[in-house]
């Protein structure tokens, strides 16, 4: 089956998304990395983050690898080939780059190439898969049998990303991530191409003041119900 977790930063999608694809023993696709990736290296080869055809050509020839989810929920992220490949995976969480990614995600040739190696990625996976960005269930995968989109106080999601910041040891105010993350809303939404929205036939689920264990709780009872009526042969959830 193929499961979609949408909504802003700091709803908690990353959190949610990791743990129920474990759950279920499902591939885990953090779409977001992607964009962050090719923001990483248009900042370090100094190319314009106006750039559209040049961050496009990145967008579709970076060699981008994923780690298995360990079992704390750490997904380890590569970029380049073989030996030579480095890893990422904090690099790309930056506010720097979080800042550049939302620029160039606006770019809609960037969109294209990405959207496309995602699909291709979601749809090779073997068992299902838990696709987590802004857009996964309207435009990666609009066939997708389960869409969540979840939402939080802008409050709230400060509060959590500023937490997670600094457990990477990373020094953070919350009232500059709370401005921060109102640009990238304001970015993200109003966008032409793909803004951020849920897909019409999206669940919509308010995180404030739940657990992550009641979150994924409640969407694996969904995902149960799909396979009741599908018959998608996963028992697990
Ligand atoms: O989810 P994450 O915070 O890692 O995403 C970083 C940025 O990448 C977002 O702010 C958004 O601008 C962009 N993004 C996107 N579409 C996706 C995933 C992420 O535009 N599917």
């Amino acid at each position: 089956m193929i499961v979609t977790i949408d909504g802003p930063a700091g709803a908690g999608k990353s959190s949610v998304a990791r743990k129920l694809a474990q759950a279920l023993g499902y591939t885990y696709l953090d779409t977001g990395a992607m964009y962050r990736a090719v923001a990483l290296m248009a900042l370090r080869h100094k190319i314009a983050l106006s750039d559209a055809e040049t961050l496009a050509q990145l967008a579709r020839t970076l060699p981008i690898r994923f780690g298995p989810l360990s079992p704390d929920g750490v997904q380890r992220v590569w970029i380049g080939e073989g030996d030579s490949a480095e890893e990422v995976t904090e690099a790309i969480r930056t506010p720097e780059v979080s800042q550049a990614t939302s620029i160039i995600s606006t770019h809609s040739p960037v969109r294209r190439a990405l959207v496309e190696r995602q699909r291709q990625m979601a749809l090779a996976a073997e068992n299902g898969v838990v696709l987590e960005g802004r857009d996964t269930g309207t435009v990666v995968v609009p066939q997708a049998e389960l869409k969540i989109f979840l939402t939080a106080s802008p409050q709230e999601r400060a509060r959590r990303r500023a937490a997670e910041l600094r457990a990477q040891g990373l020094e953070v105010s919350e009232e500059t991530i709370l401005k921060e993350q109102e640009e990238r809303d304001a970015r993200d939404s109003r966008r032409t191409d793909s803004p951020l929205r849920p897909a019409p036939d999206a669940i919509l689920l308010n995180t404030d003041g739940l657990d992550l264990d009641a979150v994924v709780r409640q969407i694996l009872s969904l995902h149960q119900e799909r396979c009741n009526q599908r018959r998608c042969g996963v028992s697990e959830a």
